[in-house]
């Protein structure tokens, strides 16, 4: 391929680009294809010799699209939302075409102080801590493993970075509703998964900070280090909100680490209304919130913070010959500011999904999914064989088909069909979650382009496909 042929290609992909967006709705949401079943529409051997670009596209076009999943559909209401936008996706355009490995300052001095600008409006646009410094991660699940690694380095006086564990008697807290990413992080920082005590939540399945003290306590009788607690801002499971203050406190209290998870929710903090979740948040040590989710960027860009720089940087920093240069100390290498040493530029899509809403415009469109969002919950609340099974603190709603009736049946097993209904139907996703071994169906109204339109047409399906079970 030269130079003209990228061009032409280029043009007919772009104007592929927009109709695709434009017709989104045409296709099932989620895929349809059993397991195998594109595997088996591939050659077993790469081809020896060039292949057109027309025949790739083709193939592209017949075999790889039926067996996407279309997060983009404005009927997309699984798992929590994996946004673009417009300008975030123009970006990544461009991205794609520098090709940039922005590991170090030197390496694309623009990509290190946009990263550093974009992450202090970031800051100020959620209103956190000003003393918050960010970087932006590939994931909240490394972001949050930064977090307990800097906390372990830190309170081992930076010791098991070179020793290793002469013996551990570490222990990280977090409600039994967090994120199995904190899981993850425990067992490959060493510390261990029978160290990560999970606190029992309330009735609105936020952490309780009595139980918490209770733990902390009983570990410190024991002989064992607290080392961090993992706050949460909207779980997944439910969105329920840790109480970040009291939990702070307590934290502040035993000299233990503070980590807040907002990976999702965090995007409401746009709007002052929700800031209620955030008090207290000047005494965490870190925090992550995820712009790839609800806040209309592209996967991957998550956006980490913490109080103390130089807690990070000494927990990664390494500094062998080949990636010494003249301004070492003067910039930021954020390659020292995370786990990877290669990194996209990601903070260019960030920006201009930024400057192309505007704040106003982000505030906007996450108000609108909130009140939409709300207005769904007060319906299922409203109808007699529905039951919705927790409040509605944002966007996400969890509800089950109840029907009264004479016969007995077993209810998880019913919404089980229902949910299964739903998402062979194409017209719309949804995903579950369970709440005390209930069976519940889980619908997060947060894509970029959804109307109020999308969530009427899919409550009626739901009516529908639960009167015909
Ligand atoms: C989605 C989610 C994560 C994981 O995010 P990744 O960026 O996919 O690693 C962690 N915590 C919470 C609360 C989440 O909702």
């Amino acid at each position: 391929m030269n130079n003209a042929d990228f061009r032409q290609h280029a043009h007919i992909l772009v104007d592929w680009m927009a109709d695709y967006l434009e017709n989104i709705e045409q296709y099932p949401v989620k895929s349809p294809v059993s397991p195998g079943e594109i595997y088996e529409k591939l050659p077993d051997f790469p081809p020896e010799s060039s292949e057109l670009m027309t025949a790739i596209v083709d193939d592209f076009k017949k075999i790889i699209l039926p067996g996407m999943t279309h997060w983009q559909s404005p009927n997309f209401f699984a798992y929590f939302p994996a946004n673009s936008s417009y300008p975030s996706i123009l970006a990544e355009m461009l991205t794609a075409t520098m090709g940039a490995q922005c590991m170090i300052w030197e390496t694309s001095p623009a990509a290190a102080e946009l990263e550093e600008q974009v992450m202090n409006w970031l800051k100020k646009m959620l209103a956190l801590p000003s003393h918050f410094e960010g970087v932006i991660q590939d994931t909240a699940s490394s972001a949050t493993l930064c977090a307990i690694l800097s906390a372990r380095e830190k309170q081992s006086a930076f010791k098991v970075n070179f020793d290793g564990f002469s013996h551990n008697d570490f222990r990280v807290y977090c409600s039994n509703q967090t994120h199995s990413s904190i899981d993850k992080a425990v067992r490959i920082s060493g510390i261990g998964q029978n160290n990560l005590i999970k606190i029992e939540v309330d009735e609105k399945l936020a952490m309780e900070p009595d139980k918490l003290e209770k733990a902390i306590r009983a570990d410190l009788a024991d002989g064992k280090k607290p080392l961090c607690v993992v706050a949460t801002l909207g779980t997944t499971g439910t969105t329920a909100v840790d109480p970040l203050a009291d939990i702070a406190k307590i934290c502040q209290k035993y000299g233990i680490w503070l980590h807040v998870d907002a990976a999702y929710a965090g995007t409401a903090l746009v709007l002052p209304e929700f800031r209620w979740m955030s008090a207290g948040l000047e005494y965490a040590d870190s925090f992550v919130v995820n712009p790839h989710k609800w806040m209309f960027t592209n996967f991957d860009c998550s956006a980490y913070f913490v109080k103390e720089k130089d807690v990070l940087v000494r927990t990664f920093a390494i500094l062998p010959e080949y990636l010494k240069t003249q301004v070492q100390g003067r910039v930021k290498d954020y390659r020292d500011w995370g786990i990877a040493l290669g990194r996209r530029f990601r903070a260019l899509k960030l920006w201009f999904m930024i400057r192309n809403f505007g704040v106003r415009g982000i505030q906007e469109k996450v108000r609108f999914h909130i009140k939409i969002a709300q207005n769904l919950s007060k319906k299922i609340e409203q109808h007699v064989d529905f039951e919705l099974m927790v409040p509605t603190v944002l966007n996400a709603l969890f509800f089950r088909y109840k029907p009264e009736t004479d016969q007995d049946y077993d209810v998880n097993s019913l919404n089980e069909r229902l949910l299964q209904g739903l998402n062979a139907s194409g017209s719309i996703y949804l995903t579950h979650t369970k709440i005390d071994s209930e069976f519940v169906i889980r619908m997060v109204i947060g894509q970029t382009y959804v109307m109020e339109k999308h969530v009427n047409n899919a409550w009626k399906l739901i009516q529908d496909v639960a009167g015909e079970l």
